[in-house]
């Protein structure tokens, strides 16, 4: 009986982390304003962001399957139109960024812009990930995409501009949104750059080296993981945020906002830190799979 109800446990747990069902992912807060144009639409974890513009809104991630209504409420809550979305730009085609493209397409016949690398992955619901099929690589209604970004491309809409820059690696399309725009509170014709970090993490899945027994994930893994850093590194950086909460440490910032306004966000130390840690993790992870290899061979 105890046994059987352990086992149970251990199977609900490893589901849990497999189904990425972590509740932070999903529990609502209140969106609020980051610059005059840009605001936070997302759930704790889950970042989404609203570009607005007199030409219509721009949503970055429509998240998990279950998060347009979630998204959607913030957005009207703010006082926009659902419809008036007319671009979804993504971090990641994996699907805790990329899984409710569908319904807020349906819903909003906003045009897909996806990064070169992540094209075939959200066109195929991340059946085409190159870490599929995995339990870590849930899959998600496919959407096609209208228009595919390349590096430092940019995409306009009412005079607001943001640049996709390919910081690959996490994902072969995983795509950094930087834009420039004023904060309120800040003098008037002052402005801040702001970047949003697309991802740089990677699980015991990601193959860096070949070994006789599985290939590298991708081919140019290794220099996409390292293009990435060197991008970041160089990034000028005022506004720190990013596809996940946790990046840029969401829910602290959150505290001081009352007081403090959208200026909290304000973290270009936070920014070095987190690349810098971030580059560090990676190149340990690469360091050992190669000495692991070496002594295979
Ligand atoms: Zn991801």
């Amino acid at each position: 009986m105890l046994l059987s109800r352990l086992l149970l446990v251990l199977f609900c747990t490893s589901t849990l982390v497999h189904a990425k069902t972590n509740p932070s992912w999903t529990t609502s807060i209140a969106p609020f304003r980051i610059a005059d144009n840009l605001y936070y639409v997302g759930s704790q974890e889950l970042a989404s962001y609203l570009v607005v513009t007199p030409k219509g809104n721009i949503l970055i991630n429509a998240s998990l399957a279950t998060s347009p209504l979630q998204i959607r409420a913030s957005v009207e809550k703010l006082g926009f139109r659902w419809t008036d979305i007319r671009i979804l730009l993504n971090s990641q085609a994996h699907a805790d960024h990329m899984a409710g493209a569908a319904e807020v397409i349906r819903e909003t016949h906003a045009k897909n812009m996806v990064m070169d690398g992540d094209v075939s992955v959200v066109e195929t619901g991340a059946r085409a990930d190159f870490l599929s099929p995995s339990p870590s690589i849930p899959t998600y209604t496919p959407v096609h995409v209208d228009r595919v970004l390349h590096d430092d491309d940019i995409v306009t809409l009412g005079g607001v501009t943001l640049t996709a820059l390919k910081t690959a690696g996490h994902t072969r399309g995983c795509t950094t949104w930087t834009m420039r725009s004023h904060l309120p509170g800040e003098p008037a014709g002052t402005s801040r750059n702001i970047v949003i970090v697309g991802g740089t993490g990677f699980g015991s899945e990601y193959h860096f080296v070949a070994t006789p027994n599985h290939p590298v994930s991708y081919p140019g893994i290794v220099q996409d993981f390292q293009h990435t850093f060197a991008v970041l590194r160089t990034l000028p950086c005022d506004v720190f945020l990013g596809a996940h909460g946790g990046y840029f440490d969401l829910l602290t910032k959150l505290e001081h906002y009352p007081q403090a306004g959208p200026p909290v966000f304000i973290d270009p130390a936070g920014y070095k830190d987190f690349v810098a840690d971030a580059e560090k993790t990676f190149e340990q992870a690469l360091a050992k799979q190669q000495a692991a290899a070496t002594r295979k061979s």
